[in-house]
C-alpha cells in the first residue's frame, strides 16, 4: 500500500506541441515515441512509482485541453500539488507561456492560502526537445532570466529519453503541498 504522504497529483501545463503527451507517455513507461502529432483531450493517468525503496502513487493530469477554458484550468491548478511546466527549447514563445502559467498558479494558490505571496510552490520547469540542438532557440541563461535562478529546471528529450528519469524522480520526491492548501 501507499503511504498517504506519498500521493501526488501532478498537473502538466504548457503550450501546444511542446511534447507534454510524449513526456507523459514516457512517464507511464510507454517505449514508443509518436512522431505524428495528435492533440490530446484532457487526460488523467495514474502510476505507482518505486523510488529509493518507497512507493509513490503519482496521478498525472495533462491539462492541455483546458487552455481555452480558464475556469477549468484554474480548477486543475487548485487541485494539483505539483506542477510540471513544459516548454520546448526550440520555441521561444513556449517559454513565455510558462511564465504566465506560473503566475496563474501563484495567483490561484495564494488566494487559497490567503497569503499574499506563495513562492514556495512545487513547480518543475521542463525544457523539452534537447535532441533538436541545431534549432535550439532558448538557452538555459534565458530561462534563469525569465523565471529566476531558483527555479527547478530540467532539460530533457522525450524522443531520446534524455534526463527524463531524473526529472520524474524529482517530481515524486519534491513532496506535495501541506494538506490544508490542497
Ligand atoms: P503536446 O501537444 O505538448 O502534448 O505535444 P506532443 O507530445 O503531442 O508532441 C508534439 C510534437 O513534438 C510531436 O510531433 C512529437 O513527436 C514531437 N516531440 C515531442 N517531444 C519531442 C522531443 O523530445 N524531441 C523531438 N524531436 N520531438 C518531440
Amino acid at each position: 500500500s501507499v503511504k498517504p504522504s506519498h500521493y501526488r497529483r501532478i498537473v502538466v501545463l504548457g503550450a501546444p506541441r511542446v511534447g507534454k503527451t510524449a513526456i507523459i507517455r514516457r512517464f507511464l513507461g510507454d517505449d514508443g515515441f509518436e512522431e505524428q502529432y495528435e492533440p490530446t483531450t484532457e487526460d488523467f493517468h495514474s502510476k505507482l512509482y518505486h523510488i529509493r525503496g518507497e512507493r509513490y502513487q503519482l496521478d498525472i493530469l495533462d491539462a492541455s485541453k483546458e487552455r481555452d477554458f480558464p475556469a477549468k484550468r484554474r480548477l486543475s491548478i487548485l487541485t494539483g500539488d505539483i506542477f510540471l511546466l513544459v516548454f520546448s527549447v526550440t520555441d521561444r514563445e513556449s517559454l513565455t507561456e510558462i511564465c504566465s502559467l506560473r503566475e496563474e498558479i501563484f495567483t490561484a494558490k495564494s488566494k487559497l492560502t490567503k497569503s499574499k505571496e506563495n513562492r514556495q510552490l512545487p513547480i518543475i520547469i521542463c525544457g523539452n526537445k534537447t535532441d533538436l540542438n541545431s534549432s535550439r532557440a532558448v538557452q538555459p541563461s534565458d530561462i534563469c532570466q525569465s523565471l529566476g535562478e531558483d527555479s527547478a529546471l530540467f532539460e530533457v528529450s522525450a524522443k531520446d529519453c534524455a534526463n527524463l528519469e531524473e526529472m520524474f524522480e524529482a517530481l515524486a520526491v519534491l513532496g506535495g503541498l501541506p494538506t490544508e492548501t490542497r
